[in-house]
Order: structure tokens, then C-alpha cells, then sequence
């Protein structure tokens, strides 16, 4: 018999319930399939950066499937249309028995999932698809009405109930079969895509890597998370969301890996903070599975439809370079615009500042981000924006408004990560870097950084007047 695993979002050998499955039957021939979808990914908007970063994945992946005796094969298509011919003619000519894959659960890649299993129907091809890319499978957290929550606390409150009773395990790498090492390792072509280089440092590829920075976060770091994570001149977070977008890492191997560290997790001691967020993303995805909708771009919540958004190009242009003024916002936007990642309380502030203070459409920052994170992912990235933009479930009210001055004074007192991406700014005092306007104007100093391109009074004004028309 011969098994053909489709690799999608899940560049690993490690817990790959797909893979795992592929190679239980020790008799089988297991080969291996990456398709590269260049058209696909421009729709997406996906980021140069995450592509670089799945092509060095992919290469890694090639050899250590290889040294478990599966050849990786690679094809570029256009699209996912495209894909869905290409699989149906490679199952038939490598004579594929069984197909396994893990699902994605977004609408495009359910379509097309779809329509593979129609197309090798016929061909009498048994197709076999997995929960994997988290915790809990989507639809099994739900209310006492059988549906999904829509606000977070109580979802989580439920998921861990569902994990005390049992956790979901993980499956190891699968053993090397017959034949094994292969030798001679095609070269994988580049796709037709473009590649932006990415810090290695920060991100270097490989689960390897992966699972070396989640030992290391998860013995100290997570501890000192709850009071280290907000403070973005610090390094107090995982940078694993990468490799959780990619599937370069599990989200049940960095439960296990926590719960090994901290057996008290579940049970709410200080490193739980840290599994909340691991909620939060199984949240967003649940909850794209249970309004596809929010893969279309469509608000949450209906009326925001109406907000009358304002169209300027040059504002929204501004924000994307890190040139509106606000420090704290513009700092962030360099950090993103040149690391292809931002620290999560930045996110809320750019997000929070291109939606309420310039009055823009929350889905045109929420494909900026998209282009540009090395960590991209439709329902993170989604849930953040109808979040920060009152539009979503369980998003912050319309009338809380970020201050951005005020924020960047809390989460960023002395100026630190403020003066590490604005050396423009380096020679303003700690007490004036969140206003350094005013402080050049006191001084008479000049200095090579814009006016604040709103009065956040007024701008905090014609927001609410915005959403109170909207709501009518
Ligand atoms: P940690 O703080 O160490 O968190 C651990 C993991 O939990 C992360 O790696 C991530 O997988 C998950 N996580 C943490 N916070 C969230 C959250 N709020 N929602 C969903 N998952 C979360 N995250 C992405 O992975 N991709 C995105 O495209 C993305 N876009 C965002 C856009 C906006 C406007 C906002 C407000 C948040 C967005 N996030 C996104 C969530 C969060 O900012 C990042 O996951 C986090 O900053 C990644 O850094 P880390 O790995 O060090 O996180």
C-alpha cells in the first residue's frame, strides 16, 4: 500500500497526528507532499517573510523525513484549484492508496479539501483528515446550549475543565522504515513567491529550534511572564507564535512541555497566564470555524458595518512607516516593518490607534499586518483587529479608547524600546519621549521626527460620534 501525507501547516515529524497515522502500518509506503499555491498566498496576503521562513522549515523537514526513509516531494500550483487537479493526477501516478492530512479550517482550504476528497472518491482513494493544529478540535468547547462562546473567560474556564478530564496526547516522531536514509535529497525549487530574509537569530528554523526556545521559556521565563509580558523593551514572551503559525511546534507540545515544568498549571499557578493565551488562539480558531464569515473580513458584530471609516491614504501610510507622531506607535511600527513581528501590547496599540485615532477600516491594517508578520495567521490576526476595533466577539467596548500617550507611559516608562526604534529620538529625556514635541519646542531643539498627525482629544471624539451613528 502506499500512504501520501499532504504537509500543510504542519512542517514537522514531531506530534504530526497525520503523519503519525501514515506510518502505522509498518508494510506501508509512506511518501510525502508539499504544494507551493504563490496565486494562493497573494490572496492571502501572505507576509515575504513567513514564505522565507517556510522554505528554510521545508528544507529541514526534507531531511529529517528522509532520515525516517519518506520522500518529501515539492510542486508549485498557482492556486488551490489548481492544487485540487495536481493531487488527484500525483495520487494516481504514484498509485497513493491512502491520503492523510491535517485540516486547516479556514473557508478556502475547507473548499478545497473538499473537493480532493470528491475528486479521489472516485478514484477509490481513502481520504483521512486530523484535528491537529490544537488543543481541543473545534466544537468541543461549547455552551451549555451547544454553542460556541463568545466571550473569552468563559470559554477558557470550559477548555480547562475539558483538559483536567483529559488531555489530548501527543504522538512521536515516526520510527525510520525500510530503506532508510535516503540519500540524495532533490533540491527543493524556490517558490515563485517573493522572500524576505528574517532575523534568524530571533527565528531560527527547524523544530529543533522550536522546541529548544520552549524548554528554555518554559523553566523560568513563563514564571516571570504575567509580570514581564506587557513591557515590550523586555524580553519576556515566547516568539514561538511563528512556529505555532507554521506548525513548526504543536500547541499540545508546549502544554505537555509546561505541564512537565509546572504541574500546577492547570490548576491556575503562575504559569498558567501563559496557557491562557494558548486559549485565546484556540478561541479565535474555534471561533472561525463557528462564524466562517470572519474569513471573509465580515464584522463580528453587525452594525459596525455602518461606521462611516475614513479613506486616506496618506494616513494609513503614515501609520504603516512609523511616522504619526506618537512614539510609542511609531516604534512599534518600525519594530514590525523590520522584524516581521510585534510585541502583543503593541499590537493592541498600533491596531488600537489606526482604528479609533485615525477612524480607518480595521481590515486595511489587519492586511497590512498580514504582509508584513513572519507569524501571520487569519484567525489570530482577525480576532486582534475586531478586538482592538469594538467589531468582534468579545471585543473591548467602542468607547474604551486607547490613549496612545498614556499607553506608551505605562508600558514603556523610561523610553527603552521607544529610543531603540526612533534613534531620532535618543538624546530626549525619559520624562518628555512619550511628547518629545513639546519638549523640542521648549527647548528649541529641532528634532527629525513629524508633528502628532491627530489631536487624540478630538480624534477620541468624532470616534465615538462615528460608532454612535453606526449604531443607530
Ligand atoms: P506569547 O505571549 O508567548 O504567547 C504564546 C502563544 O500564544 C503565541 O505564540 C500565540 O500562538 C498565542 N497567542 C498569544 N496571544 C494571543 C492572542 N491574543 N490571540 C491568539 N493567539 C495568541 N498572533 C499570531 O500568532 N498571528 C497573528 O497574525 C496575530 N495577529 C495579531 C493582531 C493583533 C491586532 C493583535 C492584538 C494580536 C495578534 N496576535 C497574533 C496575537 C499575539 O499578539 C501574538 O501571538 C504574540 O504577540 C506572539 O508573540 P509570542 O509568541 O511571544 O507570544
Amino acid at each position: 500500500a502506499t500512504h501520501l501525507v499532504w504537509l500543510r501547516n504542519d512542517l514537522r515529524v514531531n506530534d504530526n497526528t497525520a503523519l503519525y497515522a501514515a506510518c502505522r502500518d509498518k508494510q506501508a509506503k509512506v511518501i510525502a507532499l508539499f504544494i507551493a499555491t504563490p496565486q494562493q498566498w497573494q490572496q492571502h496576503q501572505m507576509a515575504p517573510r513567513q514564505a522565507a521562513f517556510i522554505y528554510d522549515n521545508l528544507q529541514l523537514l526534507q531531511q529529517a523525513l528522509a532520515e525516517r526513509g519518506i520522500p518529501l516531494h515539492y510542486h508549485q500550483c498557482d492556486d488551490f484549484t489548481a492544487s485540487v487537479a495536481f493531487i488527484t493526477g500525483f495520487c494516481q501516478q504514484q498509485q497513493v492508496d491512502q491520503l492523510f492530512y491535517n485540516y486547516q479550517y479556514e473557508v478556502n482550504e475547507l473548499q478545497r479539501d473538499a473537493l480532493v476528497e470528491k475528486a479521489l472518491f472516485w478514484q477509490d482513494i481513502v481520504v483521512q483528515g486530523f484535528d491537529d493544529s490544537l488543543l481541543l478540535p473545534p466544537g468541543s468547547v461549547q455552551t451549555g446550549n451547544r454553542e460556541m462562546y463568545k466571550v473569552f473567560t468563559p470559554f477558557s474556564k470550559a477548555f480547562v475543565k475539558r483538559l483536567q478530564l483529559g488531555l489530548p496526547e501527543c504522538v512521536p516522531a515516526p520510527a525510520a522504515r525500510d530503506g532508510a536514509p535516503l540519500q540524495k535529497l532533490p533540491a527543493l525549487e524556490p517558490f515563485d513567491y517573493p522572500r524576505q530574509p528574517f532575523d534568524q537569530q530571533l527565528f531560527p528554523a527547524g523544530e529543533q529550534a522550536a522546541i529548544k526556545q520552549l524548554r528554555h521559556f518554559s523553566k523560568q521565563p513563563v514564571m516571570d511572564y504575567p509580570s514581564q509580558r506587557d513591557i515590550p523593551a523586555l524580553d519576556g514572551t515566547s516568539r514561538l507564535s511563528v512556529y505555532l503559525a507554521t506548525g513548526v511546534l504543536s500547541p499540545r507540545q508546549c502544554l505537555h512541555r509546561l505541564l512537565k515544568d509546572h504541574p500546577n498549571a492547570l490548576a491556575g499557578d503562575d504559569s498558567f497566564i501563559w496557557l491562557n493565551e494558548l486559549i485565546w488562539r484556540e478561541f479565535y480558531r474555534h471561533l472561525l470555524v463557528a462564524w466562517p464569515a470572519l474569513c471573509r473580513h465580515q464584522p463580528f458584530t453587525r452594525w459596525t458595518r455602518n461606521v462611516q471609516w475614513q479613506v486616506d491614504d496618506q494616513q494609513l501610510q503614515a501609520w504603516q512607516q512609523g511616522k504619526t507622531g506618537y512614539p510609542i506607535v511609531d516604534a512599534a511600527m518600525r519594530q514590525l516593518n523590520s522584524l516581521g513581528w510585534m510585541h502583543n501590547r503593541l499590537r493592541m496599540i498600533t491596531a488600537s490607534f489606526l482604528v479609533k485615532d485615525l477612524l480607518i477600516d480595521w481590515r486595511a491594517g489587519e492586511r497590512y499586518f498580514m504582509s508584513q508578520l513572519i507569524d501571520g495567521d487569519l484567525a489570530a490576526n482577525n480576532g486582534g483587529w475586531q478586538w482592538a476595533a469594538s467589531t468582534g466577539t468579545d471585543a473591548a467596548p467602542y468607547f474604551r479608547i486607547f490613549n496612545p500617550t498614556t499607553q506608551g507611559e505605562r508600558f514603556d516608562a523610561q523610553g527603552k524600546f521607544i529610543r531603540h526604534w526612533l534613534p531620532e529620538l535618543r538624546d530626549v529625556p525619559d520624562a518628555d519621549i512619550h511628547q518629545p514635541q513639546l519638549w523640542a519646542k521648549k527647548n528649541q531643539q529641532t528634532l527629525d521626527y513629524p508633528q502628532p498627525m491627530v489631536d487624540h482629544k478630538e480624534a477620541r471624539k468624532r470616534t465615538l460620534e462615528a460608532f454612535e451613528a453606526a449604531r443607530k
